[in-house]
């Protein structure tokens, strides 16, 4: 299909998604227990965002001529890759799905999507409005199984010449193998984190820094891969900024995702929940307190509600140091200087994301290089759009999702060396 005719179905299904917001977000929720005011602005909100914004790139990127002798012509072709194969988690279906298929159908692959077991509505919906809006037959595929049956056929098959996925690490090393046991499918992978949020004594505003705090590891219970899981503080401030955040998170409506006044929702499912609740027995076995939280609640409702929950006197060695979560439970240690506040930030096996507050300038350059991660945000938490990249260093992956750079991994480069 000509760049001009895809650009004008990708802005239809821009159009479309933003018209269907409501629909689209509350079958989301309704999968993923996602409270529906964040659902609305990080699901559809974002995902047709996602589409203009590669419908509006795919005519502006072009081939080159190479600077080579000048009785020779070297041409430097992009072409679609072929086949996209796309796997995504439950978290966030449409936003994540989106960062996958926009890119990959503006430089004109066909794509086959598998969701996650508990959340493949809104993606499904999203297939029928993409056929609705022009998409040739075929050219989109949303495939919905067990990720051990669907998605180990998706990831084996030698039709799939590029394979991009959302997930958690062990899947991710899993499709690497498949990659290697079949036909060498390039594997790019967004993976976890256990992400450092760094509070200097000489914050603008701490206040302001524990409320945003807060938000950045509750909001959709913890689920969510750049949540701020580990706190780091500076220890003269250590215990007022501890429980202004508590006071925060005290704050937050734990409840039904589709009540809009919810300020956090569900957790995902029971496996989700019981991981969760494990990860606070063995902080208490280790010996660290349970500032805030801890428990199950509403749980006269049916469903998997869990309580904000602080932990403090956590050494970097510690399980709920070291190992993602995915649930609203936030792992605090103090520091003592800036050189013990970047050792501990980096003592982890993850390198997602990010946070640094502090006043001072020269610190948070100093603090932005030193971090290892894919993102680190200053003075606040979380934020991003369409026109940076998002992806890991380290075992978050080695890919990345939004702005032109992810663009380049759904072409290949083909050179044509003439003789003239
Ligand atoms: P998961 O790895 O269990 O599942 C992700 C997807 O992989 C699902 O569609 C699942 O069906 C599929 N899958 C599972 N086993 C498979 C197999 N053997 N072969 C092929 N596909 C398989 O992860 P999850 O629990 O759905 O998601 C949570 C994880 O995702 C967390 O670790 C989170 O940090 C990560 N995540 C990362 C980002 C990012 O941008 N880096 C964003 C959101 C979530």
């Amino acid at each position: 299909m000509a760049p001009a005719a895809r650009k004008k179905v990708l802005h239809k299904v821009a159009d479309r998604i933003e018209a269907e917001a409501l629909e689209l977000a509350v079958l989301g929720v309704r999968d993923n227990g996602t409270e529906l005011n964040m659902a609305l602005k990080a699901e559809p909100g974002s995902a047709a965002g996602t589409f203009r914004y590669y419908a509006e790139a795919l005519d502006k990127v072009y081939g080159e001529i190479a600077p080579t002798a000048p009785d020779v012509l070297g041409l430097v072709h992009r072409e679609p890759v072929g086949v996209v194969g796309a796997i995504v988690p439950w978290n966030f279906p449409l936003m994540i799905g989106a960062w996958k298929l926009a890119p990959a159908l503006a430089a004109g692959n066909s794509v086959v999507l598998k969701p996650a077991e508990t959340a493949s509505l809104s993606l499904l919906r999203l297939a029928e409005i993409c056929m609705e809006c022009g998409l040739p037959d075929g050219v989109l595929n949303v495939v919905t199984g067990q990720g051990s049956v669907a998605g180990e056929a998706l990831a084996l098959s030698h039709d799939v010449d590029v394979l991009v996925f959302t997930g958690s690490g062990a899947t991710g090393r899993r499709l690497l193998q498949y990659s290697a046991a079949s036909n060498l499918k390039r594997v790019y992978l967004e993976l976890g984190g256990k992400s450092p949020n760094v509070v200097f004594a000489d914050a603008p505003d701490l206040a302001q820094a524990a409320k945003v705090s807060a938000m950045g590891i509750f909001r959709n219970s913890g689920q969510v891969c750049v949540a701020g899981s580990r706190l780091l503080v500076e220890r003269s401030i250590h215990d007022d900024f501890v429980s202004m955040l508590a006071d925060e998170a005290k704050k937050l409506r734990v409840g039904d995702p589709l009540d809009l006044s919810s300020q956090v929702g569900a957790i995902n499912s029971e496996t989700q929940l019981m991981g969760n609740l494990g990860f606070v027995e063995d902080a208490i076995k280790e010996g660290n307190t349970i500032a805030l939280g801890g428990s199950r609640i509403l749980e006269s409702t049916g469903g998997y509600y869990m309580e904000p929950t602080i932990i403090t006197d956590v050494a970097p060695g510690h399980r709920v140091a070291r190992e993602e979560v995915f649930g609203p439970v936030l792992a605090v240690t103090a520091f003592d200087s800036d050189e013990d506040a970047l050792r501990i930030a980096n003592s982890t096996d993850y390198g997602l994301a990010a946070g640094v507050w502090t006043s001072n300038l020269s610190r948070a350059h100093r603090m932005v290089a030193g971090i290892r991660a894919g993102v680190v945000h200053v003075n606040t938490y979380g934020g991003s759009d369409n026109t940076v990249p998002l992806g890991g260093v380290k075992q978050s992956g080695n890919g990345h999702d939004k702005s032109m750079h992810a663009f380049d991994k759904y072409f290949d480069l083909k050179t044509a060396w003439m003789q003239l």
